[in-house]
Order: C-alpha cells, then sequence, then structure tokens
C-alpha cells in the first residue's frame, strides 16, 4: 500500500490513517510543503509510550474520550495535573501510530518518551514527586532526615534510640527486622516481632517507619505496620519482590543495587511504578569500586543526575556508604549540599555492643551535631528541614471562617509568584491556597474577617533591615497572634519572555530593592534601563502583559513559573546571603487551637515601660534571671505618644515553669505588655 501524507502548517489538517483522509481538512489557501511518500506502515512513527499534553480547557468528556481511546489500545493512562497544563502519560506495550492521537480532539501535541523508564522519567513528569509518609513529606523544598540502629535488636533498644533521634529532629524511624547479612552466622534480625516493636516506637514519638523487606511473601504482613518499605541494594534487581512491594501502592525507599548502573536503577523504580506504586524514594548508599578504605564509594554524581533523568526523590545513606561513623557527617553533609532531598542515617545509643553495623553508627551526640548543621545549610540551597508537625489541639468545628475554603487560605501581600508565596509554601507542610492583597495591612484584615485562616508577613531582610510597617501593624491588631516564621532566601533572577536572550534586553523592571540588589550585574549591562517597579513578581506579571522580548524582570523564579515566563539567568544578586524572616499570623482564636505551650522554644512579646531610670534594664533583668535567652530587641516609637516607645523582644522559652514567672514578673514591671505568639522554631 501506498501512503500520501501531505504536510501542510496550518493545524487543522492532518491526516488520518483510520479513514485515510484529512480531518477538519478546509483548504482555503493550500500551501504544500511537502509530500512524503510512506510505502510501508512501519514507517508511521509509533511509540510504545508518549506524553499527551491536553488543551488547557478540554471539557472532561473530550478527556474521557481520548483516554478510552488509548485504553482500547492497551495503554496504561497516568493522569497529571500541572500549574500551567494537564498531561496523560501513556506506558504500555503496544504501538499506536502517534499522528492518531495528535488529531483527537482536545489534543494539544504528543511528545513520544525516548527513555527505557517511563513512569519515573523527568520526561513524563516535569514537576518533582513529593511523596507523603504519615505527617511528613519527602521531596520539594525539603531536607528529610531518617534515623535508627541498622536492626532492631529489642523493645528497649528502638525505644531509646526512638527517642533520641526524634528530640534531635529526624521524620523518621529506620532499623531492620529481616537482615540480609553477608555471613548466614551474624544476626539475622528480630523478624515480625522486631516490626512490631519498632511500630511501637514510631507510635510513642510520632515517628513514621521504614524498614527493610526481603521476602515478596511478607508483603501482606508488613503492610500492616510499616509506612514506608525499603528494598535493599542486594535486592534491587529481585523483580518479584519488585512486582509485590509495588502492588502494596505503599512508598518505598528503593537502595542503589551494589554494582548497578543509574539506567539499571531507574528501571528498578519503574518496576514498582508499573505494579501500582507512584511513590519511590531513590536511595545512593554506595557502590562497589576497587577502593577498599571505605565499605562503598559514595557517587554523590547520582544525585544531580537522577535529579535530571527522573522526578522522583532521591536520597542518600552516608552510613553504608562508608561504613566508617567518622566519615557520614562529612558525607551526609555533602549529600544535602549537593541536592538530595534527605539523608537516612544509623544511630545507636550503645554502637560498641550493636549487633550489626556498630562502627557506622553514630552516637546520638555525633547525630545531632548532624542535624545542627543541616540546620545550617538548608537556607544556603533554598531549602528547609523537614519536621513533624507539633501535635495541634483538637480544632473545634466552630472556626468561625467564612467558609470551608478560607481554612485551607494563607494571605499574603504582593502578587502570585511573590517571595512571601515561596515562603508560605516553604512553611506549611500541605497544600495552601495562597490568596493575594495589595497591601500588609489588607493580610491583617483578610485574617481577621475570616476569609483566610492564615496570613504571612515580612518582618526582616537580612540586607535591608526590619520591615517596621509590619511591627507596627502587629502593635495595632491585638486579636492577631503569631504562630510561626519561616525563613527563606532570596535569590534574584533575571526573567524575561520564551524565546527572549540576554543579550537584547534593553529594560529591566523590579522592585528598587531588587533593582539594587543585583547592581553589580546590572553595571555589566550598561545598554539597560532600571526601571523600578512597586514589586518584583508584579513586573514579572507585567513582562507578560508587555509581551516585549527586549523588556525583562528580576524577581525569584517561582514567578517565571508563574506566568510562563522563562529565566534568563538565576542568581543575580550581588551578595548571595541574602534573607528574608516571615511571621506566619492567625486570629487569637485560632492561636489557642495551634500548639499546647510545652511544644513552644519561641515567644514574641511587646511592652513598654515608665519614663525612668532604669526601666528597660529592670525588664532585661527578668529574662536573665529567668534564663530566657534575647535573641532580639527593637523599638518602635508609640503612635500618638512623642517619644514614648514600645520594645520587641524575641526570646527563647527555657522552660514551662521558668517562662511562666519571668511573665509574671515582667507584667509587674512594665506598664504595657503583650505576647504576640509563642511557636516552635527551628532558629
Ligand atoms: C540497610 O539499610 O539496613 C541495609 C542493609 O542497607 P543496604 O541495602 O544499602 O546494604
Ligand atoms: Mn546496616
Amino acid at each position: 500500500m501506498v501512503w500520501v501524507c501531505i504536510l501542510h502548517h496550518e493545524k487543522t489538517k492532518r491526516y488520518s490513517p483510520d479513514t485515510a483522509s484529512y480531518t477538519n481538512c478546509s483548504i482555503a489557501n493550500p500551501i504544500i510543503y511537502s509530500v512524503h511518500i510512506l510505502t510501508r506502515r512501519g514507517n508511521i512513527p509509533s511509540f510504545s509510550s508518549m506524553i499527551i499534553v491536553l488543551e488547557q480547557k478540554i471539557t472532561e468528556e473530550k478527556k474521557q474520550h481520548i483516554r478510552q481511546f488509548l485504553e482500547n489500545r492497551g495503554y496504561r493512562i497516568k493522569e497529571i495535573v500541572g500549574d500551567i497544563e494537564t498531561i496523560f502519560g501513556a506506558v504500555g506495550v503496544p504501538r499506536v501510530d502517534i499522528r492518531e492521537v495528535e488529531v483527537l480532539d482536545g489534543v494539544a501535541k504528543v511528545i513520544p518518551i525516548t527513555r527505557p523508564y517511563k513512569l519515573a522519567s523527568r520526561e513524563l513528569k516535569k514537576q518533582d514527586t513529593v511523596v507523603s509518609a504519615g505527617s511528613i513529606k519527602i521531596g520539594g523544598k525539603r531536607i528529610a532526615v531518617i534515623a535508627g540502629p541498622c536492626a532492631i535488636e529489642s523493645r528497649e533498644q528502638i525505644f531509646a534510640i526512638a527517642e533520641k533521634v526524634s528530640q534531635a529532629g529526624a521524620v523518621m524511624l529506620r532499623g531492620g527486622a529481616f537482615k540480609p547479612r553477608t555471613s548466614p552466622y551474624d544476626f539475622q534480625g528480630l523478624g515480625v516481632e522486631g516490626i512490631k516493636y519498632m511500630k511501637e516506637a514510631g507510635e510513642a514519638f510520632g515517628l513514621p517507619i521504614t524498614t527493610e523487606i526481603v521476602n515478596p511473601q511478607h508483603t501482606d504482613m508488613m503492610r500492616e505496620y510499616v509506612d514506608v518499605f525499603q528494598i535493599g541494594a542486594r535486592n534491587m534487581q529481585n523483580f518479584e519482590l519488585l512486582k509485590e512491594v509495588g502492588k502494596t501502592g505503599l512508598p518505598v525507599i528503593l537502595k542503589r543495587g551494589l554494582a548497578a548502573t543509574i539506567e539499571e536503577w531507574l528501571m528498578a523504580a519503574e518496576y514498582l511504578m508499573a505494579h501500582g506504586t507512584d511513590d519511590v524514594i531513590l536511595c545512593e548508599r554506595g557502590i562497589r569500586t576497587f577502593e577498599r578504605y571505605t565499605r562503598n564509594t559514595l557517587d554523590l554524581s547520582a544525585i544531580p543526575v537522577v535529579k535530571k533523568l527522573s522526578h522522583l526523590p532521591i536520597i542518600v545513606d552516608p552510613s553504608h556508604a562508608t561504613g566508617l561513623r567518622g566519615k557520614v557527617l562529612p558525607m551526609g553533609l555533602a549529600a544535602v549540599a549537593a541536592g538530595a532531598d534527605g539523608i537516612m542515617v544509623e544511630v545507636h545509643t550503645d554502637p560498641d555492643n550493636a549487633l550489626s553495623d556498630g562502627a557506622q553508627s553514630l552516637y546520638p551526640e555525633q547525630f545531632e551535631k548532624l542535624m545542627r548543621d543541616i540546620e545550617a545549610l538548608a537556607p544556603v540551597l533554598g531549602k528547609s528541614i523537614e519536621y513533624i508537625p507539633k501535635k495541634a489541639k483538637a480544632v473545634s468545628a466552630a472556626l468561625e471562617l467564612k467558609d470551608k475554603q478560607a481554612e485551607h487560605k494563607v494571605a499574603f501581600q504582593g502578587v502570585r509568584g511573590a517571595y512571601s508565596e515561596a515562603a508560605l509554601k516553604a512553611y506549611f507542610r500541605e497544600d495552601k491556597v495562597p490568596l493575594p492583597c495589595r497591601g500588609f495591612s489588607d493580610v491583617f484584615k483578610t485574617v481577621l474577617r475570616g476569609e483566610a485562616r492564615y496570613g504571612i508577613i515580612p518582618v526582616e531582610n537580612s540586607l535591608a533591615g526590619v520591615i517596621n510597617e509590619n511591627l507596627d501593624l502587629l502593635l495595632s491588631h491585638p486579636d492577631i497572634r503569631i504562630i510561626g516564621e519561616q525563613d527563606i532566601r532570596i535569590v534574584h533572577s533575571l526573567i524575561g519572555m520564551p524565546g527572549s536572550a540576554l543579550e537584547t534586553i534593553r529594560k529591566v523592571y523590579s522592585h528598587p530593592q531588587g533593582l539594587a540588589q543585583c547592581s553589580v550585574f546590572l553595571d555589566n549591562l550598561p545598554e539597560v534601563e532600571r526601571i523600578p517597579f512597586f514589586d518584583t513578581a508584579g513586573a514579572v506579571a507585567h513582562l507578560a502583559e508587555l509581551n516585549d522580548p527586549s523588556s525583562a524582570a528580576i524577581a525569584g523564579v517561582q514567578s517565571a513559573e508563574c506566568y510562563g515566563m522563562e529565566i534568563l539567568k538565576e542568581g543575580i544578586e550581588t551578595n548571595p546571603r541574602n534573607y528574608t524572616r516571615f511571621y506566619i499570623i492567625a486570629r487569637d482564636t485560632e492561636a489557642d487551637k495551634m500548639l499546647e505551650i510545652q511544644d513552644a522554644n519561641r515567644a514574641i512579646m511587646v511592652f513598654s515601660t515608665a519614663d525612668e531610670p532604669g526601666a528597660l534594664f529592670r525588664c532585661l533583668k527578668v529574662l536573665a534571671e529567668r534564663g530566657l535567652n534575647m535573641k532580639k530587641l527593637e523599638s518602635r516609637p508609640i503612635h500618638g505618644k512623642p517619644w514614648e516607645y514600645m520594645f520587641f523582644i524575641e526570646t527563647e522559652i527555657p522552660g514551662t515553669e521558668a517562662y511562666t514567672q519571668a511573665i509574671k514578673e515582667l507584667v509587674d514591671v512594665t506598664v504595657e505588655f503583650r505576647i504576640l505568639g509563642e511557636f516552635s522554631s527551628n532558629r
């Protein structure tokens, strides 16, 4: 058979092999670009897996039709809803002519998946996968630390270690119950009894648990207990095990095999995903090389490689990678610095007598040091350390919010894509709906009116200093309380229209502070005019409207995504140590429900003193005597009372008793006294 295919540049004129004709072919002014003569059906481009980008306003009916069409031809469909577009990933063995799919109503474009792994591939899914396990998340802008012993040895042992690691900030408990040991004479683990102990310990300290599965027949038993399955290095290519574990749909930590290539590792992830789980966490744990000083060789370069090839989160196990406790801290930090979404480390309260892997297990003090160092590193990477949300008191039905949706809303100043929006995404564990407001006072009003449950306000920038307007708004809104804080690193980028280039830019829009903070970069572009704008993200929104390839804006990368713009250059700020701190605010009735006082480690208070010698000194003396470490002191003029001041103080809370006593004494030595908030801080 001879197939003739006439290609026009108009989208409506497409050839349909089904009917051997053109569909919607209204040729008013036909321009024939080329004529292809295809002599065999084999020449028609067909693929076993493809990405189908759907039209933006597609109806449910058309979507259903496309899904049915593909399923009838034997494809498995995975729908991925992104910020801008919705796609279908079609995966399977069949091969369908790609143009048959292209002509379907509602299809914007079809892109073949060329990698051997499909569901695990970044080609299929652009956004990072964030895996939920119990109350925690792994992936995205978080760093999650998993810790525990190599093996569960007894109920007492796992409880003692769980307590230590949870106090230090681990968010998941690890421990082996079925140990794949090199020697049959070594300790093989406590089996199901061990898993039960670990489950109990996890529940006692609020930690989800992960343990290794070695036998496909254990799957049903283990799924009753574990939050996350672990597939060990030795079993990475145990395909029967992968299939059974994949079928549970539970999250899986998939260790890299001792001698596995990255492609083999991703193919193993594909097995899990093809059988039903979406939540695979890859774990680099060192590979076998000729080097014998360390137990294995930690392949840190696998992190950026995997990040490019796959959307799945990747963590690193520096314990099994090095086999030496002294090497765990530097390699754990290096992994985080290289972009890992977390680390998994072995910790033991008595490593010298551990039944397995004692030499690589950290003492609890070493683990605490590692956690503190990661905390210091996180903001440099624009990430925050994952934590277990503190127990909220039972929230009553009487939220007094405007409507059900308001419960999920967070008010912020600015337009979509603002740094405040990036900060609220970093703070809130679950998805929240950002609610843009014109000014800072509108954020307060929106929260007070119950239109949003929370608000977020910047209070201090490490270069520009305190944002006084917000301190004053806190003073004038007694019904608002601070319930948390969030730091983010401010990374400015030059953003332009898709297809524009740095060399052709002639105008740059941004907030005056954005322009000032990138002055060295802009000085190197003498032909570029700097145009002040009310807001950084607003400048990007303006750019999208201007539609001018010679204009650009300075703002955060998140705003480029928001408005479909392109990043021309990332990280153009003169001083990279640029951080902004935000307070999360809520109505005091809400704040009351948030936190038990014993969970708080930070307090913010404001007071005025008498106009007499030693008045402020007497207040600070209370803090000193009760052991309240002061983190910050600001003074603000009292409106309407010239030359009188209110003092803002941030202190650590050393313990409930000392704190309560200090408050009583402060009330006595001040004229006006108010607590603006008590919350749990990582700082
Ligand atoms: C473990 O994590 O307990 C373990 C045995 O690791 P691996 O499979 O990486 O050797
Ligand atoms: Mn081990």
